[in-house]
């Protein structure tokens, strides 16, 4: 898509410190990392969000993220991983062409993630619960 620095990072038109390439995913280094060996995947075709890309094109997407996921631990000798998608401003989504980030943790390493927690008031939990079942 015209002006969407991930489709132009995709497309090489702009330089990235890939790690990973496929027919239908692009994998390289985030610019402002959470953590050493911070990895993006994402798919070469422009989709907004995880609601616009089609099944079949997010099962190709997870299946690099998996690949990706594992030599990011291996190469980052890292004793874990974190795999966040954000979608959406709200959620902290800032570039709007898919994107999975690929986060090494090591033990200790006190990365907050999840700052907060919701706590929910007397039947909240079931009336929310109510709302999604209905919205298939
Ligand atoms: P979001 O907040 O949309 O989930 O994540 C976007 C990520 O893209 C951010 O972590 C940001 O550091 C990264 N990013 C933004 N622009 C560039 C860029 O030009 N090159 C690279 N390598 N990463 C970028
Ligand atoms: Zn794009």
């Amino acid at each position: 898509m015209d002006g969407c620095i991930f489709c132009r990072i995709a497309n090489s038109e702009i330089q990235s410190e890939k790690v990973y390439e496929d027919k239908h995913a692009f994998a390289f280094l985030d610019i402002n990392p959470a953590s050493k060996g911070h990895t993006l995947v994402i798919p070469k075709k422009h989709y907004q969000d995880i609601r616009d890309i089609p099944e079949e094109e997010l099962s190709k997407l997870i299946a690099a993220v998996k690949k990706v996921a594992a030599a990011v631990m291996k190469g980052t000798g890292s004793d874990g991983i974190n795999i966040v998608q954000n979608n959406g401003e709200a959620a902290g989504q800032a570039i709007f062409h898919i994107h999975f980030h690929i986060i090494p943790r090591t033990k200790g390493d006190n990365l907050r993630l999840f700052g907060s927690r919701y706590h929910y008031s007397e039947n909240e939990m079931r009336e929310i619960a109510e709302r999604i079942r209905k919205s298939f």
